[in-house]
């Protein structure tokens, strides 16, 4: 019984590395991509920060702008700030739209923060740029879809591009080469749970 389970077990394992060994066969373009992080589960910042700790790792350089954040204390942004003074990272001066209540403000925070995005996506250096929170930008047109879009594609090609956000448009998703959607199953906070430090921010 435990061997036939066994066997059926290893041809099944050898039928998937066939499948998956042909995938990496076929994949051979060499070139950075544009990945978008939406959808309103939580995961979407924490994984992108991940990905710039993974690419530190490896000793490529990478650079961070954080739209809408600016007044958030934020664990992952002090850590890079103190630890890391080799990565460029601009934070948005202002704090969320619904805090603030001034669209002009919230504007030219955007622009400012939107020419720093555009200097970093044309650093060859930089093997990622994480865009965190870049969709609300779009969403409430600081910044002009045409303008965000042309820096995106003319970035260098070995760039890698992380773009965080609830609500991305159906024309990011499509610009992107990887989207994922992290959805909301459940989440702590809808029970009652107070948000933790070092958690959720
Ligand atoms: P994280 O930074 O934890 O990866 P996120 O980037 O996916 O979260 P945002 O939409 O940027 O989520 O929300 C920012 C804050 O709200 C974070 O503290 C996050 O943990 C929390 N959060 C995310 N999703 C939810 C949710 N569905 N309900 C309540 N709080 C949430
Ligand atoms: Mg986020």
């Amino acid at each position: 019984m435990s061997t036939d389970r066994n066997e059926r077990h290893k041809k099944a394992m050898q039928r998937r590395k066939a499948l998956v060994d042909e995938k990496v066969a076929q994949a051979q373009e060499e070139r950075g991509v544009l990945i978008v992080l939406t959808g309103n589960g939580k995961g979407k910042s924490s994984s992108g920060f991940g990905t710039v700790i993974r690419c530190l790792g490896h000793g490529y350089k990478a650079g961070i702008v954080q739209f809408i954040k600016g007044t958030w204390d934020c664990g992952e942004r002090d850590f890079i700030l103190e630890r890391c003074p080799e990565v460029p990272f601009h934070i948005m001066g202002t704090g969320f739209t619904w805090e603030t209540q001034d669209r002009e403000r919230d504007m030219e925070a955007a622009s400012q923060a939107w020419e720093k995005a555009e200097a970093l996506l044309k650093d060859e250096s930089l093997h990622l740029v994480l865009l965190d929170e870049l969709t609300y930008v779009l969403k409430y047109g600081w910044v002009t879809q045409e303008r965000i879009f042309e820096a995106l594609k003319n970035r260098p090609r070995e760039q890698s591009v992380i773009v965080t956000g609830r609500a991305a448009s159906k024309a990011l998703c499509e610009l992107a080469d990887t989207v994922s959607v992290v959805d909301v199953e459940k989440h702590a906070f809808q029970a009652g749970i107070k948000a933790r430090k070092g958690i959720e921010w």
